[in-house]
């Protein structure tokens, strides 16, 4: 099977990785042509163009910062749209609202090519592990055809239903990822503030019943006040605002999304969005 994977980010790289060492035939797409040079030191080869990538390929697969990246890859001039044919697969793993997931999945039915939204729950670490969580939407027996793929790329994987299922799934889980980082940057910031260091109260958190995996993640950059992204800010930002619009679409009320939404959109305009949503902590403690 010839996998063709556009997006070489934080996340795209180690993903793409795991699927070339598990002895993939990779092509592989990056706007910024040097992000490359790792997958193809490892035997993969570049295609110049989204169109050239995805006319090369059994499955398509995007990982890209957010909706206008999807939709610019997918249906400019010589975007993968230009250049899937019936009988492909495209699986976009990006973090992107539901409503285009489905938009994307209905130009690529439109070609005779199957669609699935995938994005992952899970940072570079996971993806560098192969241990992230695939959340998928979309028709079933494609999904059973490129399991395979995900299995490696991840630890588990759930098909959740139609187009649009998988990206739901994901704003959801991102919603408790973005309130909960939050939340344990108040904590430290009330601890320290209170005489207890940073440490201590790091330790305290593990070992209760609110520990998380993500505070041993995050322990590091909290305790060296330094937050380079794994995951960006802004992409977290991004997320919470997707949440929001669907909450409004469902006509629901989430306070604590809203809050936490607000908050990290506040760090953003303040200069922070390069940096990993961890910094929400020093943003919180400069206010
Ligand atoms: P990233 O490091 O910021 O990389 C973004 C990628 O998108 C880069 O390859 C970038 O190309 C490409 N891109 C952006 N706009 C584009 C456009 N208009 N046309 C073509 N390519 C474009 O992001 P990431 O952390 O890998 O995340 C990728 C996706 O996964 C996002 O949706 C994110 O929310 C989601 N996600 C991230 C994490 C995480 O922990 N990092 C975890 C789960 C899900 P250039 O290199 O040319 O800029």
């Amino acid at each position: 099977m010839r996998i063709g994977w556009i997006g070489l980010g934080n996340m795209g790289v180690p993903m793409a990785t795991n699927l070339k060492k598990a002895g993939y035939e990779l092509f592989v797409y990056n706007r910024s042509k040097e992000k490359a040079q790792p997958l193809l030191e490892m035997g993969a080869t570049f295609k110049e163009s989204p169109k050239e990538i995805a006319a090369s390929v059994d499955v398509l697969i995007t990982m890209v910062a957010d909706d206008e990246a999807v939709k610019d890859v997918y249906t400019r001039e010589d975007g993968v749209l230009a250049g899937l044919k019936e009988g492909q697969i495209a699986i976009d793993m990006s973090t992107i609202s539901p409503e285009t997931s489905k938009t994307i999945a209905a130009l690529c039915k439109e070609k005779g090519v199957e669609m699935l939204d995938a994005p992952v729950s899970g940072s570079v670490a996971p993806a560098k592990e192969g241990t992230l969580v695939v959340l998928v939407g979309g028709d079933a027996e494609t999904y059973e055809k490129v399991k395979p793929i995900f299995d490696i790329v991840g630890k588990a994987s759930f098909l959740l239903g139609g187009n649009g299922a998988g990206s739901n799934a994901k704003l959801a889980i991102n919603s408790m990822l973005g309130i909960y980082i939050q939340g344990l940057a108040e904590t430290v910031l009330f601890a320290e503030k209170a005489g207890i260091p940073r440490e201590t109260m790091l330790e305290i958190v593990k070992l209760s019943a609110v520990g998380s995996p993500i505070v041993n993640i995050k322990t590091p950059s909290i305790i060296q006040d330094y937050f380079p992204a794994a995951f960006a800010l802004k992409h977290a930002t991004k997320d919470l605002r997707l949440a929001m619009d669907r909450a409004k679409e469902m006509d629901l009320s989430f306070p604590l999304i809203e809050k936490a939404a607000n908050t990290y959109e506040d760090a953003l305009n303040a200069g922070n969005g390069e940096l990993d949503l961890m910094a929400i902590l020093s943003y919180l403690a400069k206010k």
